[in-house]
């Protein structure tokens, strides 16, 4: 699953590729999972839109988007307004670009407003990919975005726990910004809570995007178990968590920024280059620091991996 790190390198390599490209027309799946906004809505909202940015926020892709309706209305053929969101992809070229038209929104759905937002979530296996016409549209891809310059953004889910949404604007994931987030902020989220630890650094109402792997990582390097109840903490350790949990963010982010087109382009995950885990995934192999086992325990059913000697 894409954390933090991933969806940030995944969005600044989306921001150099399409910014400034308008999305001509969508194709919307027939799978009803991947859509968290109806089809009519997601369409008519990307349709003729100017991506003026994309960013990440908490694990969300966020393109802003401004149109331009009248004039968009204008351009569109009359006999080009029919439904294109019970169609499945072709593997022919040619099928493919028939398939690709217009949505049936119709003008009353047609919003008025000239600033959007596209939401992408990757959920488990959820990817964004700028393709070319030609290139084969893969199994499991539930939209495709033609764009002015000619290629094509693809989001492609072999298991459907992506969510593409719209708003108006000003979505607002919840929780606060990791990277954001200042010392006393910080605190105020965790101190006195009666939780372990790791618990509460996941719950994404009080920071958001903090993940599984990043989690273990920045407890290892702040000397804090998992397990440690967040009000038995003292505020000189939280203070070490806040700039480790900062850390290695920071340091993932940097390596991925290397292989960003990879990422963005490639099916898989071969090209992207992971911060070298200290903890996370090295159940019994000698901790990095001290040589004890690192052990693994499950806390609210996510595994924890931690260094018994390292961590208090
Ligand atoms: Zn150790």
């Amino acid at each position: 699953m894409p954390e933090l790190p991933e969806v940030e390198t995944i969005a600044r390599g989306l921001a150099k590729r399409v910014t400034g490209d308008i999305i001509e027309s969508v194709w919307l799946g027939q799978k009803k999972e991947p859509l968290k906004s109806p089809a009519s809505e997601i369409a008519a909202t990307l349709e003729h839109g100017l991506i003026a940015a994309v960013h990440r926020m908490g694990k969300h892709i966020v393109f802003d988007l401004e149109r331009d309706g009248g004039v968009a209305r204008a351009l569109l053929p009359a006999k080009g307004r029919r439904a294109s969101t019970k169609r499945k992809p072709s593997k022919t070229t040619s099928g493919r670009a028939s398939a690709i038209a217009p949505s049936a929104a119709g003008d009353s759905a047609r919003p008025t407003q000239t600033k959007a937002q596209w939401i992408v979530h990757l959920g488990m296996t959820g990817r964004l990919q700028v393709c070319e016409p030609r290139d084969e549209v893969l199994k499991h891809t539930h939209a495709i975005l033609k764009l002015s310059s000619g290629r094509e953004l693809r989001f492609v889910d072999p298991r459907r726990f992506g969510r593409l949404s719209v708003a108006s604007t000003g979505f607002d994931a919840t929780g606060i910004e990791p990277l954001e987030v200042d010392l006393v902020r910080f605190l105020a989220l965790f101190h006195g809570r009666k939780t372990p630890i790791k618990s509460a650094l996941l719950n994404q109402k009080l920071l958001r995007g903090v993940g599984n792997i990043y989690a273990d990582e920045s407890l290892f390097r702040a000397g804090i178990r998992p397990r440690r109840r967040a009000s038995t903490i003292s505020r000189e350790q939280f203070g070490k968590l806040f700039l480790t949990v900062k850390e290695v963010l920071k340091e993932a982010i940097a390596l991925g920024g290397s292989s960003v087109s990879d990422y963005v382009d490639a099916d898989g995950k071969e090209g992207f280059f992971q911060l070298q885990h200290r903890v996370y995934g090295r159940e019994a192999e000698p901790c990095l620091v001290c040589k004890t086992a690192i052990r693994r325990v499950v806390i609210a059913g996510r595994s924890s991996h931690y260094c018994p000697k390292c961590q208090k």
